[in-house]
């Protein structure tokens, strides 16, 4: 039963449970527990390691949205 204890499962269950996301601005990698800054755009709700890149989101949220990864992962 050591296969439990897998330490690539355990960091993918841990970054699940902390629900990290990306900050769609800069691509940083933001804990939603923690956000200070997010913003709501076609029913989602996008977080932002700053308010800055709020604003840059708020003032042209279609740039960033239209690319997203969707928060997987992404291959490139
Ligand atoms: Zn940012």
């Amino acid at each position: 039963m050591y296969l439990l204890f897998n330490p690539t499962l355990v960091g993918y269950l841990r970054v699940w449970r902390n629900e990290m996301t990306k900050d769609p601005v800069c691509g940083m990698d933001i804990e939603e527990g923690s956000a200070q800054h997010k913003c709501e755009h076609d029913g989602k709700t996008y977080f932002f390691c700053s308010a800055g890149c709020r604003k840059a989101f708020e003032e042209d949220p279609k740039r960033y949205c239209g690319h997203e990864t969707g928060g997987e992962h992404h291959a490139h």
